[in-house]
């Protein structure tokens, strides 16, 4: 709940600055390591954006996966399953590089 209030106060700041009416879509971007659960946050959204200007908009959500790199080899990869196993050298020295991100990228308005 606290995740949807944000998103949509930053929704809304962003919209009031330029000057824009109404909010039709927010898109924002999710790290995996956030487990977010989209049907959940939609609707945590919708009741959060109630009586304002973010009424109507959709959210969408894009989930970015979990990226590590490798401290031993320098391997870069896409972690699955949260298992910090570097695929190039067997390595576990994993440092987490994306997947924690949570932002608003932009928004659509009227
Ligand atoms: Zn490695």
């Amino acid at each position: 709940m606290a995740i949807a209030q944000n998103i949509l106060d930053i929704a809304v700041a962003a919209a009031e600055r330029g000057g824009a009416q109404k909010i039709t879509r927010v898109n924002v971007v999710a790290g995996e390591m956030r487990a977010i659960v989209p049907p959940q946050l939609a609707f945590c959204f919708g009741v959060a954006a109630e009586n304002t200007i973010a009424s109507e908009a959709e959210l969408n959500l894009e989930i970015v996966p979990v990226r590590g790199r490798c401290r031993g080899c320098g391997e870069d990869f896409a972690i699955k399953d949260f298992s910090y196993i570097c695929p190039g050298c067997g390595g576990r020295d994993i440092e987490i590089t994306g997947g924690t991100e949570l932002r608003v990228r932009d928004i659509e308005v009227l």
